[in-house]
Formats: structure tokens, sequence, C-alpha cells
């Protein structure tokens, strides 16, 4: 398709730019679920963004046009089906076979940080590119693998500046339980056939737990008459959610059973959760983190089997909360450079860069006016960027061989020798070696 000549080249439908303040936080929340998900020896791993589209296809549903539909897939030159990761557990547990970790001593736990993408229509808050941060615990079929994941998630929101969240969980049972119960569900829901939407009509046989997940006010009505798995669960089921209850109170994590909460992947088994936060209004919970226990994926994805639980949170919903509250403001800000070096002159330009260099020999963030030579245009830049510190220096610095600091906020301003700028900054900005 050729263009027509006036229309300018503008970003996907569904994806977007990030930059400035917003960008400040998802570096923060990056870092921080990092450092605190090593600290609970998680690994670190990084797998292609692009992967086999069967990966993400069950073998059952391949060739069916609404799960290819919402992925990003396409055919290469070389004939090749392949396809943006939409989520990543999958290629966890495609890294796992591949990488032999089965070698390892068990259980294996993995962190991953990154960009995923869903070719679904962007709905309010939600980008068909989008950052997720995720936890795997791979070959672990105990109960504490599942309250350590939902304990380390609590952890990493806390730290986020998260205080008021609550830990929905169920259990979806397993092969035995889900068996019966899926059987009284679909009775249930072809009795109610005339009650249902479109959607849920369509689907009571094919996925009849996605019920639960429907918002139509309809189906909402009906839940409550609904059979619930948790009324199915076989001896082992229940006695491996019930130690799993059991931990998270002695960790003191604030849980509501929710028995209607199935999460939208079929896969799952036993354990599921989702973490709420009433943080932005507080009768609104929204939905922070969620996943669940995995037994059964990595047969179903021609594995062996392998037995696992994960998680993941999306950064958007997040990085929006904690700017539109503040949360954190102060610890994101500090990542932030506060120096600018303004300069006046072309002499003292050059010597600028040489001071900005013993700056950043330092790791003392600053940034630079250095192409422009208007002193109150640099200022107000500095101002705009809510930096505490300017440094000023013209000629008559250059001459003295000092240079001189203003306090952005009071206005007071000071001479210091140059020789002594690193110090003097070290102790104004607490920066300790
Ligand atoms: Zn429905
Ligand atoms: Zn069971």
């Amino acid at each position: 398709m050729s263009r027509t000549k006036k229309e300018t080249i503008q970003s996907v439908k569904g994806m977007r730019d990030i930059f400035g303040e917003i960008l400040n936080y998802h570096q923060y929340i990056e870092k921080k679920a990092r450092e605190i998900a090593s600290f609970y020896g998680f690994l670190e791993i990084e797998t292609p963004v692009v992967e086999k589209a069967e990966l993400f296809i069950k073998s059952e549903e391949q060739g069916n046009p609404v799960v290819e539909k919402e992925m990003y897939s396409f055919r290469t030159k070389g004939g090749d089906f392949l396809a943006l990761r939409p989520d990543n557990t999958p290629s966890i547990i495609r890294a796992y076979f591949e990488n032999g970790f089965q070698g390892w001593p068990q259980p294996v736990l993995l962190s991953y940080g990154g960009l995923f993408y869903r070719h679904e229509s962007p709905q309010q808050g939600r980008y068909r590119e989008f950052r997720q941060f995720g936890l795997e615990i791979l070959g672990e079929t105990k109960s504490f693998a599942d309250a350590f994941i939902i304990y380390v998630f609590c952890n990493i929101l806390k730290d986020l500046g998260f205080k008021n969240f609550i830990v929905h969980l169920n259990s979806l049972g397993d092969k035995t339980c889900q068996k019966q119960h899926r059987r009284e569900l679909v009775s249930f829901l072809r009795r109610k056939k005339n009650y249902l939407c479109a959607e849920c009509k369509k689907r009571a046989k094919t996925n009849p737990l996605k019920f639960f997940d429907c918002k139509n006010p309809k189906c909402q009505e009906l839940k409550s008459q609904a059979p619930l798995i948790i009324n199915y669960l076989c001896d082992e089921c229940k006695s491996h959610f019930k130690e799993t209850v059991e931990i998270l109170d002695e960790l003191s994590i604030p849980y509501y059973l929710d028995s209607t909460l199935v999460r939208g992947l079929d896969y799952y088994s036993r354990t599921v959760f989702e973490i709420f936060s009433k943080e932005a209004e507080p009768n609104l919970a929204l939905s922070l983190c969620g996943g669940g226990r995995y037994d059964y994926l990595a047969k179903m994805l021609g594995f062996k089997d392998l037995a696992g639980i994960g998680g993941a949170f999306g950064q958007e919903r997040i990085a929006e909360l904690m700017k539109s509250k503040g949360l954190s403001r102060e610890l994101v800000m500090k990542e932030k450079p506060r120096i600018f070096f303004a300069q006046i002159g072309e002499s003292a330009r050059k010597k600028a860069l040489v001071l900005l260099e013993e700056l950043r020999n330092e790791k003392i963030g600053a940034i630079h006016g250095i192409f422009k030579d208007n002193l109150r245009n640099q200022l107000k830049i500095a101002g705009e960027l809510q930096i505490p510190y300017a440094i000023i220096f013209g000629q008559k610095e250059l001459i003295d061989k000092m240079i001189m600091v203003r306090d952005m906020k009071t206005g007071g301003q000071e001479n210091i020798p140059q020789e002594k700028m690193v110090e003097y900054f070290k102790e104004k900005l607490g920066i300790r070696n």
C-alpha cells in the first residue's frame, strides 16, 4: 500500500512512546522488582520476544482463528509461523527444557521482565505492547511454592509503596476434581442457556470456566447459583489449598477466598490468585498482579511433566497508579539527575565537558545545557525538571577555577573551587562511597 502525500507515519495502533516521568516510574519498578526477586533467589532470564506461534496455541486450538487473532503472528519468508509473545510462561517452560534446567537442583526459580504483545482492541489503560514482570517456580508441587510466589509479589508491591491491597485466592483443583466440576458446570450452563450472554453461550462447552470471568450483568447475576469448583475439590487439592492459606496466615498477608476467581487462561490447576489494590479509590479494587499453578501446561505443550507456579504484573497500571497517587515519588525522583550544568560562552563550554566527566566518573547524575547559550533558558529547563542544584559556569568561573552552585529552591548561590566540586556534591546529595 502506498501512502497519500500528506499522511505522516504514526505509531502503530495500541502502541505508544514512553518518556519523561512515567518512564522514570517504569525504570524504578523494574529496578525494585529485580532487586527483590534476586534477593529471594530468582534467577533472571531473558527469552526472545519472537517464538514459534504453536508455543502459544495449544494443540487443540491450532487453526482457531480467535486464538490467532489475539496474537501478533506472522509467516516468515521461510514459511515459519511465528508470534510476538503474548505472555511468558510457555517461553519459560520451553527455555527450562531447552537449556537443561531439569538437571539443576529443583525447584528452579526464574524472574523476567520485558515487552509483551496482544492484538486485542485497546481499551483504556491497555495497550497492544505492554510491560510485564513475572516470577516462576518450576519443578515444585508443594503448597509452599504457591504461598512463596504470592509473598514475594506482595513484598514488591509493598516496596513500591502500595499499602491497601488484598490477595484473592481460589483453587481450581486438579484433573480429578476438575472433571466432575466441569460436567456439573456445563450442564448448569445448558440449563441457563437462555439467560447467558452470546459469548458465554458459545463457549459453554469448550471453556465453561470463562463464564466466571464474564462481566456481562446477565451472567454476573447467575454466578451465585453456579456450581463452584471449591465444593468439588478432592482431598489432596483440599489440603494443598488449606496449607497455602495457612502459610499466608502466618506471613500476615491479607487474603480473601474468592470462589469465583478462575483467571482467563484454562491451563491453571489448583491455586490461582490475583492481588487487588484500592489505592486508586476506596471502592474501586484494581487488579495489579495475578497468576496460578500450571502443573499440566508443560505436558500440553508437548514437553515432559513439570509442575510450576507463577505470576506476573502489568507495569503500565502500576506505573500509572504510582504516578497519579505519588507513591514512592521521592524515591523515583531520586533516580533522576540532581544537578543541572549550565554554562555560558564558548571557552566555558569546553571546560564544562571536563567537569561533567568528573561528575560522571564519580557516578553523580547530572544533565547539561551544553547546546544552549542563554543562562536564563538553561535555568528554566532545570526548574521545569525540578532539579535541585544548578552549576553555573561562565568566563569568570573559568578564570578563577571556580564553579557557582545555585540552590534552585531557595535561589541561594555559593562559589566552590573546582577541585572541591565532587566532594561538595557528594555531601549535598548524601552520596557515600
Ligand atoms: Zn457471559
Ligand atoms: Zn483434586
